[in-house]
């Protein structure tokens, strides 16, 4: 089945500059190590290092870009062109300013007015920041398959991407674990779903009503169409499969959450958000991995309940946008389990769909204790091993019925 296919990735040893170094020996252009036409030819500032006046003239400091910094020079203001790095130089500034309560920026020496060197430590600090961020959200960008943007933002501190993180659209079995594609057939409707269609042969009602919306109860499975099926991809029962429609952002909390993701378009209730991807595990993996992780990695495993406990989602390492919805006791996504190219109940694909609107700029939570299984009267978390149990993790989700732990 195709959705298994999947690379392992390895992160280059040599550092950016080297890397624009040896380009630049070579005269090669590289658009993503930043080295293009344009400052192979000419120069290019990259960003604004720091500021002086000196006899009255205004001088910054420049990155040039695809240089390394050793080769930074002072310029006079008349000679940059480039008002939105300036805007960037200024408004950090003045948020360091503000943040720190040390009044003036400047100090003379030898009639020189210079940036005291912890602004100028600062500013350097953020332009880095902002252009490792600008480069992580190309770079999702790129790898996604799916239909909606995917946009990253820090206004809250000097966090730059997460740096053992890879980004899969869909499962990555982890090696050895033998993953049979369970299907043979599909269904022959003309027009789904009719007499036999995908869900009726499962023994399950179609999940999705007209509107491409959700009208089956949390628990119950969700059968799609499959490659095998005779419908085309216009099929209402092909949701989940097309990927997440909507344009969605990953932000810094500013409430020690670390990483949230929100919308940035409104959602109506009961429509497809978003799947849970990771590397799929076994649960004796899971529990030795489980005892490896901090607290915060434990928090990215998800046992694949559905039907046995064989298998575990691990999203910390390898996963999509879900590896960074936070977890909610008043949630505003649930999960469901799905079935389509593959039908083997111990692997279902896990799609989050959203439990009520949720207007644009809202962050997206699920509950990470519930497991989408049938019986949610029971505490998915005292099905868990001691050894997975044992470090609490304090809940700081905000909700009037947090139950004050996430585990
Ligand atoms: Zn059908
Ligand atoms: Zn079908
Ligand atoms: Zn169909």
């Amino acid at each position: 089945m195709e959705g298994w296919r999947g690379a392992w990735y390895v992160p280059c040893l040599a550092s950016l500059e080297t890397l624009q170094e040896l380009c630049r020996k070579e005269n090669l252009r590289c658009k993503s190590i930043g080295i293009t036409n344009r400052n192979l030819k000419s120069y290019e500032v990259e960003y604004l290092c720091d500021y002086k006046v000196d006899e009255g003239t205004e001088y910054y400091l420049v990155k040039w870009k695809g240089w390394p910094e050793s080769s930074n020079t002072w310029e006079p203001l008349k000679n940059l062109k480039c008002p939105l790095l300036l805007q960037n130089f200024l408004s950090d500034k003045n948020e360091y300013l503000s943040r720190v309560k040390e009044g003036k920026a400047l100090k003379v020496k030898n009639h020189v007015k210079a940036l005291k060197p912890a602004v100028a430590d600062y500013i350097v600090k953020k332009a880095k920041q902002r252009i490792a961020l600008q480069r992580w959200k190309e770079e999702l960008n790129r790898k996604k398959n799916h239909k909606g943007m995917i946009l990253v933002e820090n206004t809250v501190d000097l966090e730059g991407p997460p740096l053992d993180f890879y980004y899969i659209n869909e499962y990555k079995p982890a090696p050895g674990i033998n993953v049979i594609n369970g299907i043979t057939t599909g269904c022959e409707c003309s027009d789904c779903p009719a007499e036999k269609c995908c869900p009726k042969e499962a023994g399950f009602l179609l999940a999705y009503n007209k509107r491409k919306k959700l009208k089956i109860q949390p628990g119950l499975p969700i059968y799609e169409c499959n490659s095998y099926c005779r419908c085309g991809p216009d099929c209402p029962n092909r949701i989940v499969q097309k990927g997440t429609p909507y344009s969605l952002c990953i932000f810094r909390t500013n409430n020690g959450r670390g990483w949230g993701v929100k919308t940035l378009q409104k959602i109506k209730t009961n429509s497809f958000v978003m799947e849970y991807v990771g590397e799929v595990i076994t649960s004796e993996e899971a529990e030795r991995r489980g005892q490896l992780y901090d607290n915060q990695g434990n928090t990215y495993l998800f046992d694949l309940d559905y039907d046995s406990d064989e298998f575990t989602v691990d999203a910390a390492r390898y996963g999509n946008v879900s590896h960074f919805v936070n977890h909610s006791c008043d949630p505003n996504l649930q999960v469901f389990n799905v079935f389509i190219d593959n039908l083997d109940l111990r692997l279902p694909r896990i799609a989050l769909f959203s439990t009520r609107t949720i207007k644009a700029g809202e962050e997206l939570t699920f509950d990470y204790q519930m497991k989408g299984s049938i019986d949610l009267t029971s505490d998915s978390a005292d099905g868990l091993s001691p050894s997975r149990k044992r470090i609490r993790t304090v809940c700081k989700c905000g909700a009037v019925c947090c139950r004050g732990y996430l585990n």
